[in-house]
């Protein structure tokens, strides 16, 4: 492969910059463009050592002082000979040393290329590349964690725990249609229903983390819903941590349209209508119910507020009509001021419900516990191995494979017939961990890199 370059680090100014280097060849273009203040030999230096000198340009100017890296093959990120140059954070700065080295003879480095040598040298598993992007683009300790599950391969081998099932099943079946007359193969129908079972419930769990994983990354919309004056501004400025709309004591005279994302513990609301959240009284005598029954059921979640301190209404057991075959949770607000609200309608109707005050911000942590209840995420599915879109995609065509494969067995099927079914499950799990991939699918996995990674 041929050697490519690129800025590993962030656009902007910085402390350090890293140009990055990769491919056969590096060494020698690293010699070119840079000079070792002492007597050391670039081409003598061993891996994991690094020398301090001067990248200087075609006309031999010094571009900066710059400390040089060298990672030797297999032992670099991406499996081949790399360098790193690490000079001061300018954008300019930095920019120049590239050009010095692509002036040399290096190419310019694709989106997530560093990452796909590592890939196509064997040095990661797709499963584990694409962690690799999820770890750059957490942003909770949850997504971090997950993805650093990933990155450890806990999906890889998940699959792989299928895929040798599976394989087994294939080498009977193989067997069989080599040797139909004798009784050489020890497949029966009762045998290859139990592994397929096994493969099926495997898969059935990695696909049911997908969720999970999403809504730790892409945070769940949610409609936060109740009479005008119930606390849901206050509720959500308090979620938010600042004040973003007018909170008045005159029913429903907030009047800013806000769509916004909030952190509740360590899950994302989206907020996808927050319209919703600042009715006045106009759009709700014109538009309420159908406004907010339309936000209901846009949205995952439905967060019901109801007014501690007010006697239940006939407005607040229509909204639990609305609301209880949904995933939601009610608040019932106002808990600093003495209890009026009869939560019979809530029990009865079996509604998760917290008794909080948006005023004084107390009880935000049980409405996150509650929250995180009701979508089924908790502390310990995080350890879990959530999946992505992709590798979603690939599990769920092995799972149909296989349920296809369970029905014609059960319908008396050879097994020459299944053999089919249960070898385009292979290929799908195959295809999920990169080990039988299409350079289509590679690209499309890498081009959702940053550049320099
Ligand atoms: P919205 O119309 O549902 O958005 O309600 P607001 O958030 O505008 O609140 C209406 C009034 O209730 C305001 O005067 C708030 O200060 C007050 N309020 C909101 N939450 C609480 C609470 O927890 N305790 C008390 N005592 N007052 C609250």
């Amino acid at each position: 492969m041929s050697v490519v370059a690129g800025i590993s680090t962030p656009r902007g100014t910085g402390g350090l910059a890293v140009i990055r280097i990769s491919g056969e060849g590096c060494i020698d273009i690293a010699r070119r463009v840079f000079k070792p203040s002492g007597s050391t030999e670039i081409a003598d230096m061993k891996g994991y050592t690094c020398c301090y000198g001067f990248v200087r340009d075609e006309e031999n100017k010094i571009i900066d002082d710059c400390i040089l890296t060298v990672f030797r093959a297999p032992h670099s990120y991406t499996g081949e000979d790399t360098v790193e140059i690490s000079c001061h954070g300018g954008v300019y700065v930095s920019e120049k040393i590239l050009r010095a080295v692509i002036a040399c003879g290096a190419e310019s480095a694709g989106a997530g290329e560093f990452t796909k040598r590592a890939f196509l040298n064997g040095k990661l598993d797709l499963t584990r590349a694409e962690a690799v992007m999820d770890v750059i683009s957490a942003n909770s300790e949850a997504e971090l964690h997950m993805a650093e599950n990933l990155r450890t391969g806990a999906v890889f081998g998940r699959v792989r725990e299928c895929s040798e099932i599976i394989r087994e099943l294939l080498a009977s079946v193989a067997v069989w249609i080599d040797y139909p007359d004798e009784d050489m193969s020890d497949i029966t129908p009762d045998s290859a229903l139990e592994k397929l079972g096994e493969v099926r419930t495997k898969l059935e769990d990695l696909s049911a983390n997908y969720d999970t994983g999403r809504i730790l990354r892409e945070g769940v919309s949610t409609a936060v819903v109740g009479k005008p004056n119930v606390g849901k501004s206050t509720l959500f400025n308090c979620l938010s941590g600042f004040d973003r709309s007018i909170v008045t004591e005159i029913a429903g005279t907030t009047r800013d349209v806000i769509e916004e994302s909030v952190r509740l513990g360590n899950i994302v609301l989206r907020l996808a209508d927050t319209a919703g959240i600042h009715q006045t009284d106009e759009i709700v005598e014109k538009i309420g119910v159908e406004h907010a029954q339309r936000l209901i059921d846009s949205s995952e979640l439905v967060i019901a507020v109801f007014d501690g301190s007010c006697p239940c209404t006939a407005d607040d057991f229509e909204l639990v009509e609305r609301i209880k075959n949904r995933k939601c949770v009610a608040v019932v607000n106002k808990n600093d001021r003495e209890q009026l609200f009869d939560t019979e309608v809530l029990t009865k109707n079996n509604i998760l419900t917290v008794y909080l005050s948006a005023k004084e911000k107390d009880g935000i942590d049980r409405l996150g516990k509650a929250v995180e209840s009701v979508l089924g995420v908790s502390p310990e599915t995080f350890s879990e191995t959530a999946v992505n879109e992709r590798q979603k995609r690939c599990i769920d065509r092995a799972l149909e494979c296989v349920r296809e494969a369970e029905s014609a067995i059960k319908a008396g099927e050879m097994f020459d017939v299944v053999n089919v079914l249960i070898d385009d499950a292979e290929q799908s799990l195959l295809e999920l961990t990169g080990e039988r991939v299409t350079e289509a699918v590679v690209n499309e996995v890498f081009s959702k890199f940053c550049v320099g990674k």
